[in-house]
């Protein structure tokens, strides 16, 4: 069943909104005491309190219980925005309640559809961040999940003058990301590995760790200890998500997954210098050398490629989908995959900002690599799909600036944004993407 069918034909019959993420999926961050289904709804706090007699609740939490009553009914649950301005793009559109209810089966929908909302659920899938430390500070990102950028804001202040920033994403550290100092003890983190013990490495399918980069925290070492000393207990597939930085341990990496397939997923949007730009921290030639050895590792089942589309990554992401290409003709299709996921926040950063002249461009050249390739075998459907989509995004019949008053604030931030940034991370905005270069310095502020 195609992604389309199985949404007209397994989901929508449920409820318009049904998704079943809000049951088998959670994103937990351990280091905040927060928890959402995808990563796309906004976090919200665990209860300490009903942590203290039921590990479960880490996962099953009162707002989600509120949201699954709400997609029970058909109703849409305000956090999952992401998928719905995708949905109504089109009726046909495929949001990402497609994608992450496809991997159950069936069966495990029906039951969720049909339980009592108050009801407890087992998960089946877990991205888990222990903390936020992270040795990269990437441009999208922000102090709530990098501890080098809380360093930034620590050491050079707030970011100043950004107005469309409501959150306050670069103003202060987000102390409130990282609850508990390194080796004070942390009840959530406590509470995840009595539940791991108990119950959850009996009954989870994937396990996804998550940072800041996980390679870098201690915790994530002492959970793949667990597996070296439990061979065989737990059929819990793992996943890791890495940045690949030149200092992420690779070898320690292989030791320590040994008789394990382990899947590793590493945000990548860009190439060279601009890819540099981007994810500050990168070394990109030495991230190359590390998916390689990674791929050549019987131990690695696939690695995964993130783009997070953002304005800056257009001009270079074709040619990192063409290093895509030659991965998976070298190393397999089933063993080198990507997604596509269009940045929303901060807003300022979005593709949407760029010049109306300047993103047509860019749909062009994905069309025209999209052309070239989609009928080609190691294209997964997902990722033509993924491609369409972000197409669709870039027209600017199909996504107009819909709050165009909004658009000098967010031009205004964009410039005010970079210009910091290069000052702070020793970077050259202009000379890094000339092609945005006059549109960039045209900008008033
Ligand atoms: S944002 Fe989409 S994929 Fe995520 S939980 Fe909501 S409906 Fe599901």
């Amino acid at each position: 069943m195609n992604d389309s069918e199985f949404k007209h034909k397994v989901l929508d019959p449920k409820s318009a909104s049904f998704c079943a993420a809000k049951w088998y999926n959670a994103t937990i961050w351990l280091g905040s005491g927060q928890t959402t289904s995808c990563h796309h709804p906004p976090a919200h706090a665990i209860d300490l309190e009903a942590l203290r007699v039921n590990p479960r609740a880490l996962h099953n939490t009162v707002q989600k219980k509120q949201d699954r009553r709400l997609m029970q009914r058909g109703d849409r649950p305000r956090g999952c925005e992401y998928c719905w301005k995708i949905e109504d793009m089109d009726r046909d559109a495929v949001s990402d309640r497609v994608y992450k209810s496809k991997i159950y089966p069936i069966e495990a929908l029906n039951e969720a559809y049909q339980m009592d909302y108050h009801d407890d659920v087992n998960l089946r899938t877990l991205e888990i961040a222990f903390d936020r430390t992270c040795q990269f500070a990437c441009s999208y990102c922000n102090p709530a999940f990098s501890s080098t950028w809380v360093r930034d804001i620590q050491r050079n202040g707030p970011y100043e003058s950004l107005v469309s920033d409501g959150r306050g994403h670069f103003t202060h550290a987000h102390d409130t990301a990282q609850l508990y100092r390194f080796g004070e003890t942390n009840p959530y983190v406590e509470a995840f590995f009595k539940w791991w013990e108990t119950d959850l490495h009996k009954t989870l399918q994937e396990l996804r760790i998550t940072g800041g980069e996980p390679l870098m925290s201690g915790e994530t070492w002492k959970l793949l200890d667990w597996f070296k000393q439990n061979k065989g207990k737990s059929t819990t597939r793992l996943a890791i998500n890495s940045n690949l930085g030149p200092d992420v341990d690779v070898d320690r990496l292989l030791d320590s997954i040994d008789g394990l397939e382990v899947d590793i997923y590493t945000s990548m949007e860009s190439v060279d210098q601009q890819a540099e730009y981007i994810r500050d921290g990168l070394d990109y030639t030495a991230w190359k050398a590390n998916v390689i050895r990674l791929l050549e590792s019987d131990r690695i089942r696939a690695v995964h490629f993130m783009a997070t589309i953002n304005a800056l990554c257009l001009p270079g992401l074709p040619r990192l989908l063409d290093y895509l290409v030659e991965l998976k003709q070298q190393y397999g299709r089933e063993r080198v995959s990507f997604t596509l996921n269009i940045l929303r926040f901060p807003s300022f950063q979005s593709p949407l900002v760029l010049p109306e002249r300047l993103r047509e461009d860019y749909r062009q050249d994905l069309a025209f690599w999209l052309a070239g390739n989609a009928d080609q075998p190691y294209m997964h459907e997902h990722e033509i799909n993924h491609m369409q989509r972000l197409i669709d995004y870039l027209d600017v019949v199909k996504t107009p600036h819909s709050d165009a008053f909004e658009m000098p604030k967010l031009h205004n931030d964009f410039r005010q944004f970079f210009s910091q940034y290069d000052r702070r991370r020793d970077k050259n905005f202009t000379a890094t993407f000339p092609l945005l270069a006059e549109w960039y310095d045209s900008i008033q502020v």
